[in-house]
């Protein structure tokens, strides 16, 4: 048992705080309690951002009159969540970091959880709001269903993270290898989904708990937030490469334009055609033309399955693109909008389909 005990990894909870000093004992005391319990050895190290309500000296004084092992980092000529987060990472000197918000909306009781899913082999262990289990404490439907949908879109736009539930959580342990010469963006908004991208890691573990309700203060994330959710997501999709494969996906769905529009002028004035059959043997060859294209170019390195596999999907992307288009096109002529926009909105749809359907399905 000892031998065990040994053998345990230090840990390094890192805090980024902005004017929470009345959160601070109650959060040490709970830290603090849950880790000793479960026999672990670790440091609290605090990245403040020059709080107004002297937040740094409070947690320095804490850590003298309380005995808690505590580092105190004050930025005066830095901002923001993230680079608090990554300055912390640089400061710890524990084997595990642990990154949590300093208002007990996560609750310290579930750390040794975290730690003991990186024990049993995790690189990431993610306090999860969206595992069975999991969940928040008091939030309208419509402010679960906008941390939802941020959450999908994220999941969709980057396929490396599709696994994670809840990739955009504050609330994670991991070890150090993980961030270690990562490259990652002081600016990024959601720190857990620059790691996700940018880390070294192998197996990540989602551990479900209950977003809880601040304990004292205010928060400070502003409606701005979505907008720059987004801003990082599409940064993380040009660093992924996925953006790329967006632009070559578009280019090869245009050269699929004159494809089919030259194959239907060919068929109907020069094999005599009829007009209404003819539209077929052109759309199909544009849509191999497109399959070929894709195949060989857009997502070259994704050719996992099949060659069949991947022409058949190919063809359900399309019949469902075709599907999307009409669906919003119908409506809209119905409306009164002109069918030209009408059917403009449409393709715009059907293109936005069509990709996600290849990109995680065909080349998935
Ligand atoms: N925080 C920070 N710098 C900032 C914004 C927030 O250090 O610029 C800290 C804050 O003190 C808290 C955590 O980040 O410990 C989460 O912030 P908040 O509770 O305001 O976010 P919410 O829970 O409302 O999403
Ligand atoms: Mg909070």
């Amino acid at each position: 048992m000892s031998e065990r005990a040994s053998e345990r990894p230090r840990i390094s909870i890192i805090i980024p705080t902005y004017n929470e000093r009345d959160n601070l004992e109650g959060l040490f005391e709970r830290v603090s309690r849950a880790l000793s319990g479960a026999g672990y050895e670790f440091e609290i190290v605090v990245v403040d951002d020059n709080s107004p309500d002297r937040t740094w000296e409070y947690a320095e004084e804490l850590g003298k009159t309380g005995g808690y092992p505590v580092k105190v980092i004050r930025r005066v000529n830095e901002k923001g969540l993230s680079s608090a987060v990554i300055r912390g990472f640089r400061e710890a000197s524990g084997d595990v970091f642990v990154v949590m918000d300093a208002d007990l909306q996560h609750p310290p009781e579930k750390i040794p959880e975290l730690l003991k899913a990186i024990d049993h082999g995790a690189d990431i262990a993610i306090a999860s709001r969206y595992v069975p289990g999991g969940g928040v404490e008091n939030w309208y439907w419509y402010r679960k269903l906008i941390s939802k949908g941020a959450i999908m879109i994220g999941r969709v736009a980057l396929p490396k993270i599709r696994s994670v539930r809840d990739p955009v959580s504050g609330f994670f342990a991991l070890r150090r290898e993980v961030v270690e010469g990562a490259e990652l963006n002081p600016i990024g908004f959601k720190i857990l989904m620059e790691i996700l991208i940018k880390g070294k890691y192998g197996k990540v573990v989602e551990v479900p708990f209950r977003f809880g309700l601040r304990k004292a203060g205010e928060s400070k994330l502003s409606g701005k937030t979505m907008l720059n959710y987004l801003k990082h997501v599409y940064r993380l999709m040009k660093w992924e490469g996925e953006l790329d494969r967006l632009i070559k996906f578009s280019i090869v769905g245009t050269s699929g334009i004159f494809v089919n529009e030259g194959f239907l002028w060919f068929f109907v004035s020069e094999l005599g055609m009829d007009k209404y059959i003819a539209n077929i043997p052109a759309t199909e060859l544009s849509i191999l033309n497109n399959f070929t294209w894709n195949d060989l170019w857009t997502f070259k390195d994704l050719r996992r399955y099949p060659f069949w596999k991947r022409l058949f999907s190919f063809h359900v992307a399309a019949l469902m693109g075709a599907f999307v288009q009409w669906i919003i096109y119908a409506p809209l002529v119905y409306l009164g909008i002109n069918y030209l926009l009408a059917n403009l909105v449409g393709i715009g749809a059907s293109f936005v389909v069509r990709f996600l359907f290849n990109r995680n399905v065909t080349w998935g």
